[in-house]
């Protein structure tokens, strides 16, 4: 059992961290803010590297492993914890692009990815439906060569800064989960419009609606064979689940750290109040617990590396990561006192941000659903 990284993945981790502290860190909350997306510092990250982590070498991409991925984006959520959405999407995007589409799709779309010169998206969730996404009513009816697809997308990640989407659709709509087929969809074609959510955190990434009225798609833009869509989705979330519990960890880490240094300082009764268990023992608590689930995400990664199953781990990451995490940056809110409900300090909004992480990409108890599922058996959980 080795547990080191390599002497690369840890200078990757120290230039990454310390360009998210003084680079992304100062103009984090700027973004919430103003609402603004933050579209300068999309070729930055480009430049680092931080969406080309699932593209291929030959469509721009670099020779990173999917743990390589997960160190990347648990630095970058130090520094701002919304810019990981771009990396999520791209490391989406990428892996499923690069697995199941062909060549000349994943040209055209993967190498401006990698750059950081656009932004995808994933639409798969439906005004009616998210945690039963095998019911998507969005259809994609074959037309000479063309796909021709109607219906509605919600909840859709950075919807007004993406210039194509992931989307998924049913081909074959009497078939349930075996009816669902992937295509890669442009965003600025006739039919498509949108609507913004205002939503309590993530402010300057944006969600909205899509909603696609006879949007025509040549047939190469199918990403694999027809009614493959839904195991590909859920194979990649084996691998985004792990990342985003990397990225509320990252943003867990930063607040404890600050938290740290806030409690040696502050004074109460003539001492700091560091020098009280009801301050220390919550930190003790906090550095452990996030421990556990690093190791947990870690190891979720390496057995992705390995090609071993890692469903179930990758739904304990998500099942646990963020809820911990959002509970992790609370009780630092608390150890700041009144301050740490200001806008003062990063701490209230980090909160507000993860705490959609505990829904996205499948709730706990969906999660959990999966867990159950492993240890007793399909027929039995
Ligand atoms: C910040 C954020 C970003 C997102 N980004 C995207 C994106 O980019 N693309 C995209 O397609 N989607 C996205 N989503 C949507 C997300 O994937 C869905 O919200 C999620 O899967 C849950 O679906 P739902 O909201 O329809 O809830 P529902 O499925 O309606 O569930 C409602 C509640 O019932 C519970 N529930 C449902 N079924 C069961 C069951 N069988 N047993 C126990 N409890 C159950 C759920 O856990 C939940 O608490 C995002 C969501 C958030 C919050």
């Amino acid at each position: 059992m080795d547990f080191a990284l390599t002497e690369e993945q840890v200078l990757m981790q120290d230039s990454l961290k310390s360009f998210a502290l003084n680079e992304l860190l100062p103009k984090y909350a700027h973004w919430d803010r103003t609402g603004q997306f933050p579209a300068e510092l999309w070729p930055k990250l480009g430049e680092m590297g931080a969406f080309a982590l699932r593209v291929p070498e030959e469509h721009g991409g670099g020779a990173y492993s999917y743990l390589d991925a997960g160190l990347t984006i648990e630095q970058i959520a130090k520094g701002d914890f919304n810019l990981c959405y771009g990396i999520l999407n791209a490391c989406f995007c990428g892996d499923i692009l690069s697995r199941f589409a062909s060549p000349a799709l994943c040209e055209t779309w993967l190498r401006p990815l990698a750059a950081g010169d656009i932004a995808m998206c994933v639409c798969l969730t439906e005004p009616h439906c998210g945690s039963d996404a095998a019911s998507i009513r969005t259809c994609a009816v074959r037309d000479g060569d063309d796909y021709v697809i109607t219906g509605e997308k919600s909840s859709v990640t950075l919807l007004m800064a993406g210039s194509a989407a992931v989307l998924f659709a049913k081909t074959d709509p009497d078939k349930g989960a075996r009816g669902v087929s992937a295509f890669l969809v442009p965003l600025d074609g006739p039919g498509l419009s949108k609507t913004r959510y205002a939503d309590m955190g993530a402010r300057g990434i944006v969600r909205g609606s899509l909603f696609l009225d006879n949007v025509r798609v040549p047939a190469t833009s199918m990403i694999g064979p027809e009614n493959a869509g839904f195991s590909q989705v859920m194979a990649t979330f084996d691998y985004t689940r792990a990342l985003i519990g990397l990225m509320c960890l990252g943003a867990a880490e930063q607040t404890l750290e600050e938290t740290v240094g806030y409690v040696k300082q502050r004074q109460a009764f003539g001492q700091p109040v560091s020098k009280n268990q009801g301050v220390s023992f919550p930190l003790a608590e906090a550095k452990a617990r996030l421990e556990m689930l690093r190791w947990l995400c870690y190891r979720t990664l390496w057995l992705r590396d390995a090609g071993l199953p890692h469903t179930a781990e990758a739904a304990m990451c998500k099942a646990e990561g963020p809820a911990l995490c959002a509970d992790v940056i609370r009780d630092c809110m608390v150890l700041h006192g009144h301050y740490g409900y200001t806008q003062d300090y990063p701490v209230e909004q980090r909160y507000r941000d993860v705490l959609g992480q505990i829904i996205a990409d499948g709730t706990p108890q969906i999660m959990k659903m999966i867990i159950a599922r492993h240890m007793l058996g399909r027929e039995f959980a």
